[in-house]
């Protein structure tokens, strides 16, 4: 782990498990499991869960497991779970062993006959509509469905012949057998079992009949012998429902769900529904597109794992929901690419400049350092010519006050070189500015200059060394801070969330870079070699982050 990364914290959880070590709770053993839907890409909310159950795991010398809750097919894919292995590895972290609550259909389905023996569940034939019409609300109590008093022969008959085939889509469900007036609505007899005729990425068309999430999650994390089963607060009024399968049923465990706070992070979205809709409508490139907030679009964009650590370490766990500002992230990766990445010049949008006392045929390398605080991080060589470019910006020939930097007849520092003087402004024939003649003092490099004070450095690189490169400024995705409030969250969409400039020039040392390697762009930015589209005749590179928070108020 990186030297940015916070002191570990204390949490609620942390604090559980330890007392239950020490209560030999468990053996005193700690197993948990990170268990995504393979129905999308992981998202930031999913780093927070998984730092937190593959970090507990580590700290009390426990076993993570990765499991696939892979039991709504329709919306699940095999690339999706591929991502989703690639991610979390990418974080830094290895499961102690893969499932898939797949591999657990057949035990599932002999959990449920012995439901249905015990008289804990029946099969109803009730439609999805006549359903929710007897389920009553939040006031009143639900109404028994006539099928409820089936004898136990009869549901075991019925729920064989769903397995079969024998019934037709939504025909029948299976029930638990709980309380229909019970205040909480998940124990009104909810569905463990239905029937849909869709083919399974991996179990192919052996079933017909699909677990639903309250039945095989509890289950699930009980054959795995989980302790402590990590989830967010959405779940806390399931509990009870996990409880009583685990409490009817003879399981090798009886794990303890234990509720957190979902990350909500400001500018942003985190549900893989609304993500899905994002790279279905185009509205990004796909899933790893750098503005989403996917974990592989954060990869592409730049950042680091330890960064997304840190940041999950830095927000903590609480059992309250709280909205998190996008700058505490931003300053997670800033803080880190500070530290850690290698400086270099780039320029965006380049203004030539001829340092007309400079020799036509000389050329000279200028040894610079990668780092200015990391001597460690070596140092690189900048060729020096009489053609340099500069930063359209960088020049003004009407300067508003303050200027700081190239002026008419105003002296300038090139970054890590001479002190150089604007002599005169070349235009073409429509007026703009085309080109800068200068001139160089050559007692500069490294020195101040004698007797006159430079107060401006610009960067820049040389015209005939440099590489074409195109850079994109990734901003926000979206410009407010809450687009799930927006009536249509598409809405809320930012408009100026990507710029590409294709005229680029880079220094000559990045002809080395490659794919996924990050730079800070002196005075301009954190960027990395894009990893889809940067090639050696053409470089790319994605904005990871501005040097500065400019969205601050
Ligand atoms: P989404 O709504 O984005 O699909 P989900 O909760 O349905 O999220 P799952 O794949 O079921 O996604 O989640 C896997 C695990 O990650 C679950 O334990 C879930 O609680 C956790 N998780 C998902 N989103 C967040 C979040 N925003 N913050 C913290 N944990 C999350
Ligand atoms: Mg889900």
């Amino acid at each position: 782990m990186s030297s940015t990364e916070t002191q570990l914290s204390s949490n609620f959880i942390r604090h559980l498990i330890t007392k239950d070590i020490s209560n030999n709770k468990n053996n005193g053993k700690v197993i948990t499991r990170f268990p995504p839907e393979p129905n999308g890409y992981l998202h930031i909310g999913h780093a927070k869960s998984i730092c937190l159950n593959f970090g507990m795991a580590a700290e009390y010398n426990g076993d993570c497991n990765l499991r696939f809750d892979d039991t709504n097919p329709e919306k699940e894919s095999i690339e999706f779970m591929e991502s989703i292995e690639r991610d979390v590895q990418w974080l830094g972290f290895k499961w102690a062993n893969k499932y898939h609550a797949s591999d657990y259909f057949e035990q599932l389905y002999d959990y449920a006959v012995q439901l249905i023996r015990d008289g804990n569940a029946y099969v109803d034939s009730l439609n999805a509509e006549q359903i929710r019409e007897y389920r009553g609300t939040l006031t009143e109590p639900g109404k028994e469905s006539p099928d409820r008093s089936r004898s136990i022969e009869d549901n075991l008959a019925l729920f064989a012949g769903m397995r079969n085939g024998e019934y037709a889509d939504g025909q029948f469900v299976l029930r638990a057998k709980i309380d229909m007036a019970s205040p909480n609505i998940n124990m009104r007899d909810p569905a463990l079992y239905r029937i849909k005729r869709i083919h399974h990425q991996r179990t192919g068309s052996d079933w017909c009949l699909y677990p639903m999430y309250d039945f095989t999650h509890c289950l699930s994390d009980a054959i795995e012998n989980i302790t402590h089963s990590l989830c967010t607060l959405e779940f806390e009024a399931h509990r009870p429902l996990y409880d009583w399968v685990l409490d009817k049923l003879q399981t090798p465990s009886h794990p303890q769900q234990i509720e957190f706070a979902r990350l909500q992070l400001e500018y942003t979205i985190v549900s893989k529904r609304k993500l899905a809709q994002l790279v279905n409508e185009n509205h990004v490139n796909g899933w790893d597109d750098p503005r989403m907030p996917t974990i592989a679009g954060m990869r592409r964009a730049g950042y680091t794992p330890s960064s997304i650590r840190d940041f999950c370490e830095r927000i903590g766990i609480t059992k309250k929901d709280s909205w998190i500002e996008m700058a505490v992230l931003e300053n997670c990766i800033r803080e880190d690419l500070n530290e850690n990445a290698p400086r270099a010049m780039a320029v965006l949008k380049p203004l030539r400049l001829v340092i007309e006392n400079y020799p036509d045929d000389q050329a000279e390398i200028l040894e610079v350092s990668n780092h200015p605080q990391k001597p460690e991080l070596g140092n690189r060589k900048i060729p020096f010519s009489k053609v340099i470019l500069i930063e359209q910006d960088d020049f003004a020939e009407i300067p508003p006050p303050k200027f700081k930097r190239l002026i008419a007849g105003g002296e300038v520092r090139l970054r890590s070189s001479y002190v150089i003087k604007c002599n005169e402004i070349i235009k073409d024939e429509a007026g703009n500015i085309i080109e800068l003649r200068c001139s160089y003092d050559p007692d500069t490099l490294g020195k101040k200059p004698e007797g006159r004070k430079v107060k401006g450095v610009i960067h820049w690189v040389s015209e005939q060394q440099s590489l074409p490169a195109e850079l994109r400024l990734y901003d926000r995705l979206f410009n407010v801070a809450n687009p799930d409030s927006e009536e249509n969250f598409l809405d809320a969409i930012n408009p100026d969330s990507l710029e590409i400039l294709t005229d680029c020039r880079v220094e000559a040392s990045l002809a080395e870079a490659s794919s996924g390697d990050r730079f800070q762009f002196e005075r301009t930015g954190y960027f990395c070699v894009d990893s889809v589209d940067s090639t050696a005749k053409k470089l790319v590179f994605n904005r990871t982050v501005t040097l500065r928070d400019t969205w601050a108020k």
